[in-house]
């Protein structure tokens, strides 16, 4: 635990057995309700550091409210254990839909694995393979949940957090900007050691949006932001947040070009693309990569190569359930 401003506290929450290694939550006291921003996964590790955070800092869910930044489950993932019956749980549209199980992203995960051309790559179907399914929240009530509009102001003690929506690392990515004391509350967004992971949020043949757009959108949002201290949800805090939105800004355009040198006059699935792609991963053989990562690499290929098809550099053809890309 770590306090940060007066009334500000970061709660580390392990993930173990993940690359991201620990979320940063953050409690803000209150004068009469506290907030939580996120929570972690749904896992063992998880619940015991929050329970352990709870008792030492000395608050109750009966009066803390919960701020889920987006829809990830290392952030929404103790939302549905947490809760008390007089918890407000604040977030975007589509995260509370998902929390509520309004709907289920993952009934499409089998048609991503396939058009992705990941069955080629010793993966299946099942989204157990995926964290995000295996740690998520249980069911939240929906009536408990509050859709926040880009604009909206949440008032805890001191301060007054208005929500910043900045899609793209998720459908609902949304900051929390405290204007007077100039702090920003990031979530995904940016982070300072990774690069936040980008992904798509339909099926690759018919996606309609580019997230990888969206994304870039939002950074210049939050550029035009008066920012003194930001808190992201993983690792390190504090650091120049103009400067790395520049080299994420660099970092996507390096990944773009370095897509289309893999392409060359070639006609390939985004899982080929992925495994020839650079990943800053301890392993570097991609037939060994824990299928998670080659689950959240292709994601990331996908986003690239849908953005480039989205901008006509690219085409794509549906062949038997996979798709292709092509210039
Ligand atoms: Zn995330
Ligand atoms: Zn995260």
């Amino acid at each position: 635990m770590e306090k940060i401003r007066r009334n500000i506290l970061r709660i580390e929450i392990p993930l173990p057995r993940n690359p991201l290694k620990a979320l940063n939550a953050y409690f803000l006291a209150g004068d009469d309700r506290n907030l939580l921003i996120d929570t972690g996964f749904n896992q063992a590790e998880c619940r015991q550091a929050m329970d352990q955070a709870m008792e030492e800092i000395g608050f109750s869910m009966e009066n803390t409210d919960i701020f889920i930044t987006h829809c990830h489950s290392d952030h929404a993932g103790l939302a549905g254990y947490l809760a008390k019956p007089e918890t407000r749980i604040y977030t975007g549209d589509y995260t509370a839909r998902d929390i509520s199980r309004q709907f289920d992203w993952f009934e499409d995960f089998g048609i991503l694995v396939q058009q992705g051309g990941l069955l080629d790559m010793d993966l299946d179907q099942n989204p157990i393979n995926h964290p995000g399914y295996r740690y998520r929240t249980d069911k939240v009530d929906f009536n408990q949940v509050t859709v926040v509009a880009d604009g909206t102001i949440i008032n805890v003690g001191d301060y007054s957090l208005k929500c910043v929506h900045t899609t793209g690392h998720a459908p609902d990515h949304i900051c929390l900007y405290e204007e007077n004391h100039k702090i920003l509350f990031c979530g995904d967004h940016i982070l300072e050691t990774i690069t936040p992971n980008n992904n798509i949020w339909e099926t690759p043949w018919d996606i309609k949006v580019d997230y990888l757009d969206e994304y870039l959108k939002s950074l210049t949002k939050v550029e035009a932001l008066a920012i003194d201290l930001i808190l992201p949800a993983h690792r390190g805090h504090g650091f120049d947040c103009y400067r790395r939105i520049q080299e994420l800004r660099e970092h996507h355009e390096r990944r773009l070009n370095n897509v289309l040198d893999i392409l060359g006059n070639k006609t390939m699935t985004a899982a080929q693309v992925a495994s020839k792609m650079d990943w800053d991963l301890d392993i570097k053989d991609w037939d060994q990569y824990p299928k998670a990562q080659k689950i959240f690499a292709t994601g990331e290929a996908l986003s690239h190569l849908s953005h480039l098809v989205c901008k006509g550099v690219l085409r794509k053809e549906l062949r038997d359930g996979v798709v292709y890309y092509f210039r």
